[in-house]
This record gives C-alpha cells, sequence and structure tokens, in this order.
C-alpha cells in the first residue's frame, strides 16, 4: 500500500489508516480482544497508521493488538487526541495514552477539536502549550489539531509548532463546519504548501456516503494536501473492502458493505439537551422535551451518546 510522508514531520504513514472509533464502547462495544484482532490483521495486511482518541475508549483495543505482535508493532504510528483544556489535563492525557497503549513516545497527538471555532487556540492554549514540551522532550512526535471547522484549518496554518491537521472533507461537504467543502479544500492546500501534514476524517461522511464507496474515497485521495484517510472498521468485509480500494484492486461485487448504522434515541431521553451541545453538526435538537436527531446532518460520528446522562442514544 502506498505511503506518503504528514508534512515536514518525516513520519510515514500509509494512505489507509485506521479509525479506531467505532468499534470502541462509544459505538460497536466490541471486547478489546476482538477489535484487537481485526486492529493485527489490518497492520499484518500493511497498514501502518491508528487513529484513536481519549474519549474513544479504544486504547485497551490497540493494545491487544500491539501485544499479539512480535514486534508489539514498532512500526505503527499511533495518532490521539485529547478534548482536554488546561496544561495539567493534558499532561494527564498523554499519560494516560502512553500507560495505556504501553508506549514512552507517542507519534502523533492532536487536540480534540471538533465543534470549536479558531477561538480554540486561545480557550485550550494551556493544553496547546503541553503538547509543545511534550514534543520538546520527545515524549510526543509531532502535535497539532483535529477538527470539523475550516476556520480552524486555517488558523492552525499560521499557528506556531503545528505538525498536523486532522480536517473532516468528503464529497458532499457533509459536517464541515465555517465554510462550505471547497473553502476546507482550499484551506486544506494552504495548510499543507505551509508544511502541515494532514490525513482526512469522514471520508464517507459516517457512511452515508457507502453507496458510492469508491467515488467517496477517489475524490478525498486526489485531494491536493491530504496524505492519509482514516477509516473507521468494525469487521473483516470492510476491512477486505477498504485494503482493496487503497490497494488498487476492485472491490468484490459480494463483499459491498451497506450502511447499517443507525441513531436510536429511547423513550427515556429527559431533554437535558446535552446531546445537542455535543453534537459538532447541529444534527441534534430537543422539541417537546425529547431530543431529535437530524439525519441530513448527522455524520453517526457517536460523539452525543457518551454525554448522554440517561444513556438514551444508541447507535447500532
Ligand atoms: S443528552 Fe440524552 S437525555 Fe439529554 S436530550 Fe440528549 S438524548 Fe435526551
Ligand atoms: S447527532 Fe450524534 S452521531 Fe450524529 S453527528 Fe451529532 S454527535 Fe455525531
Amino acid at each position: 500500500m502506498r505511503r506518503r510522508r504528514l508534512g515536514n514531520t518525516g513520519i510515514e504513514v500509509t494512505e489507509l489508516c485506521f479509525g479506531v472509533l467505532p468499534m470502541g464502547p462509544n459505538q460497536r462495544g466490541l471486547p478489546p480482544e476482538e477489535g484487537g484482532r481485526l486492529i493485527r490483521k489490518a497492520i499484518e495486511r500493511g497498514v501502518n497508521f491508528l487513529d484513536t482518541a481519549q474519549s474513544y475508549g479504544t486504547y485497551p483495543h490497540i493494545r491487544a493488538a500491539l501485544d499479539s505482535l512480535p514486534d508489539r508493532g514498532r512500526d505503527v504510528v499511533i495518532s490521539t487526541k485529547s478534548a482536554a483544556k488546561t496544561y495539567e489535563e493534558m499532561a494527564a492525557a498523554v499519560l494516560e495514552a502512553r500507560r495505556a497503549l504501553g508506549r514512552d513516545v507517542i507519534d502523533i497527538f492532536l487536540l480534540h477539536a471538533a465543534r470549536v471555532d479558531a477561538s480554540v487556540f486561545d480557550e485550550r492554549k494551556g493544553a496547546y502549550e503541553c503538547l509543545l514540551d511534550m514534543k520538546s522532550k520527545g515524549i510526543v512526535r509531532a502535535v497539532g489539531i483535529s477538527t470539523h471547522s475550516v476556520q480552524v484549518v486555517g488558523k492552525a496554518t499560521e499557528v506556531d509548532g503545528i505538525d498536523i491537521v486532522f480536517p473532516i472533507i468528503n464529497v458532499r461537504g457533509m459536517g464541515i463546519l465555517h465554510g462550505t467543502r471547497d473553502d476546507m479544500v482550499q484551506a486544506i492546500k494552504r495548510a499543507a504548501s505551509a508544511g502541515r501534514g494532514l490525513f482526512a476524517m469522514k471520508a464517507l461522511a459516517g457512511g452515508n456516503l457507502l453507496s458510492d464507496i469508491e467515488g467517496a474515497f477517489a475524490y478525498v485521495r486526489a485531494l491536493e494536501g491530504i496524505s492519509a484517510v482514516a477509516v473507521g472498521m468494525v469487521d473483516e468485509e470492510e476491512l477486505e473492502v477498504n485494503l482493496a480500494i487503497f490497494n488498487g484492486r476492485p472491490v468484490p461485487l459480494k463483499t459491498r458493505v451497506a450502511n447499517t448504522k443507525e441513531l436510536v434515541i429511547q423513550a427515556f431521553c429527559i431533554g437535558c439537551g446535552k446531546c445537542v451541545e455535543t453534537c459538532p453538526n447541529m444534527a441534534m435538537e430537543v422539541v417537546d422535551g425529547m431530543a431529535r436527531n437530524d439525519k441530513s446532518k448527522c455524520i453517526l460520528c457517536g460523539y452525543c451518546a457518551p454525554v448522554c446522562p440517561q444513556f438514551a442514544i444508541r447507535l447500532v
């Protein structure tokens, strides 16, 4: 599989990045051993890049995969992120990742900033300073930000020290904040020209674009500045389809993946609005005391489920 360098970092990754969100407790809820077997299989088939986050609850799945490999996955590049706001919170998040993953050095550590605007660099100044300190001590190799916002990609092009930007981009522009799809394409291009390494999230818009999976991936892979694409996977069929596409092989019809994911709000919702505040895509509202999901905006990221105090949201 084709490998590409992430900006000026010297880190080389496969174009297919294994997204380790959906197998975790926020979505499919695979046990770590089962998820770990799938991750291991992907690594054995050539994938060397994993994307996770403190909030995904999937460090144990990655650890299970690494521990089962003869060299403990020495060449596997792990990118993680945290919504920490202060220096101390970020220091704790980095320590947690190092312990949970069994690695002294984390390859890529990002500010997890899906929903916010460019003020994130002021509001989370302490957390970002911590990442820069971790990098100068050699505990983190590269730092940056994950975002759904065109504004944030623009700001990350200017802020000193940013190595990596992880933006949302897909052919339909679903989930993009503070601009259009084409604004995001231009922002990505400028960030890459400034030496940032970029990999893309939500190329399939949470499964909404699965009816033309080849077209959806081809669009993002062709974008100037995008080195890799993070793709969530929960079973072998999805892995096989994605390996075929990223290795330039035809996808056998019988293994075509259908979008079976659905967001369900259960009747014991109390209308507290926490999911509305959390959703990066304004896809939730409370109507008559009950949460309601707008399927035309929802990218099935699952970020709303863990914040619900009633456990009323499920991605099934
Ligand atoms: S967070 Fe849960 S309880 Fe609150 S409005 Fe959303 S679904 Fe309902
Ligand atoms: S409603 Fe939930 S799953 Fe859908 S986009 Fe918003 S946070 Fe993601």
